[in-house]
């Protein structure tokens, strides 16, 4: 008899495991949804972080000089703190003026620039990851992994309910000619993950 697929595991949309940016093994990242609460966490050498580093400011003054209405630009990022009120300098009559600048939040995350795929907060690349025959083959976590391990190996497919899981995999997983190869990778990612 054939093994009827069932979906086991729902609960992996919250967490990432990444690469750790300081011993390269597997480190979890919790709360991927919501950077005020997420966390990273490396079991291998002790790395934590939490979301709330990477919270910067951004301050910009953009005025006409009040003295001779030569235009003033200011731009400063990475702060930690909100500026309150900044002096800015004329460059063209030598005044300075107190200016409370227009103020912006943003996230500071790591390791975006390389092309593969990364947690949402902390932008560090997945643990999981690999080329497919041209096509980025990833998994969220272990859950996601066993997940599509128990799908791509079990013989019926039918899918007694909407599963949102095996829905977003793209085609290439759920090919039959790929099983071979795509249960080969999965196997090779739950050895490495000790
Ligand atoms: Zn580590
Ligand atoms: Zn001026």
């Amino acid at each position: 008899m054939q093994k009827r697929y069932k979906q086991q595991y729902s609960s992996y949309y919250n967490t990432a495991l990444v690469v750790c940016p300081n011993c390269g093994e597997d480190a979890l990242v919790k709360n991927v949804g919501n950077y005020k609460q997420a966390s990273l966490e490396c079991r291998h050498c002790s790395l934590r972080k939490s979301g709330n580093e990477l919270v910067f400011y951004k301050a910009f003054i953009k005025l006409y000089c009040p003295s001779c209405a030569h235009p003033i630009r200011y731009e400063q990022g990475k702060l930690k703190e909100k500026p309150q009120n900044i002096t800015v300098p004329c460059d063209e009559c030598d005044a300075s003026f107190q200016v409370q600048p227009k103020i912006e939040k943003y996230l500071d995350s790591y390791g975006r620039e390389t092309g593969l795929i990364h947690d949402p907060v902390f932008g560090y690349p997945y643990f999981f990851q690999e080329d497919f025959k041209g096509k980025l083959f990833w998994a969220k976590n272990r859950e996601h992994l066993l997940e599509m391990e128990s799908y791509v190996s079990s013989g019926l497919r039918t899918l007694p309910y909407r599963m949102r899981m095996v829905e977003r995999l793209p085609t290439f997983i759920k090919e039959a000619k790929n099983r071979e190869a795509i249960l080969k990778i999965l196997q090779k990612w739950k050895n490495s993950y000790k």
